[in-house]
């Protein structure tokens, strides 16, 4: 948090200091990112990323699309680069995107996004992506489940203030769930540590590992957790 004098703020602990949410998927056919925020470029740096061959994109508050265009650096070999949002979220990135979407700039250094409006399932090499819907405060944003050989890998849920019955059967036993958790308190537009637990329950989640996590919640109350849930970190590695 800018201008903050808290703990976690001057936490000793590096896994306090927080970038915006965002996750990389490396398979054997292919890499892609789940949404660009502001901090993209610097994360894409520190993990040495060489490869985006997609981008999907949750929705269109400012810290999960505005690292959208250094995406160029990634599109320049393969010439553009597959964008999948749903239809309200690809409006936004139209809209505050323009000069990349309206594919004015013939410079091959431009991005030029080639987008694909989500409306079910979809594959990315042999992953199978399905969106699940999920309020966020007063808006509805795309959470993703990440199958691979009829495995339930990941699903992901950054941002969202509740997770229906529906969508909580759709991820029954998912091996991991990376759910949002701001923090202890209640907050309108996201779920609290308390309200994640329960949808872990719910879910029947091997691990449940929370993001979105904001400087109220030191990484050191993972302690006080059920054994199967774990604070995320930046740059945090899981491998299946
Ligand atoms: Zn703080
Ligand atoms: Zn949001
Ligand atoms: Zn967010």
């Amino acid at each position: 948090m800018i201008g903050c004098d808290c703990p976690v703020c001057h936490s000793s602990d590096p896994r306090d200091q927080r970038l915006r949410s965002s996750i990389y998927i490396q398979t054997p056919e292919c890499c892609f990112v789940v949404d660009t925020g502001t901090d993209f470029r610097t994360q894409a740096l520190r993990e040495n990323m060489r490869v985006v061959d997609a981008v999907i994109f949750t929705h269109s508050h400012t810290d999960h699309v505005m690292g959208f265009d250094d995406l160029r650096r990634f599109a320049y070999e393969r010439g553009s680069m597959p964008v999948y949002a749903s239809p309200e979220t690809m409006q936004d990135l139209e809209r505050v995107f323009e000069f990349a979407f309206k594919g004015l700039n013939p410079f091959p250094g431009y991005l030029k996004p080639d987008p694909h409006v989500i409306e079910q399932s979809f594959s990315l090499g042999s992953t199978l992506i399905t969106p699940l819907p999920v309020p966020h405060g007063n808006t509805v944003v795309n959470g993703y489940l990440f199958e691979r050989n009829r495995r339930k890998l990941v699903a992901y849920l950054s941002d969202c203030s509740g997770v229906p019955d529906s969508i909580a059967r759709q991820i029954l036993d998912v091996e991991v769930l990376i759910i949002d958790a701001l923090r202890h308190k209640p907050h309108p537009t996201h779920l609290s540590v308390d309200q994640a637990l329960e949808v872990a329950h719910r879910v029947r989640s091997g691990k449940t590992f929370f993001t979105h996590i904001c400087h109220e919640l030191p990484q050191s109350a993972e302690a006080q957790l059920p054994q199967d849930a774990f604070i995320a970190y930046d740059g945090l590695r899981l491998e299946f």
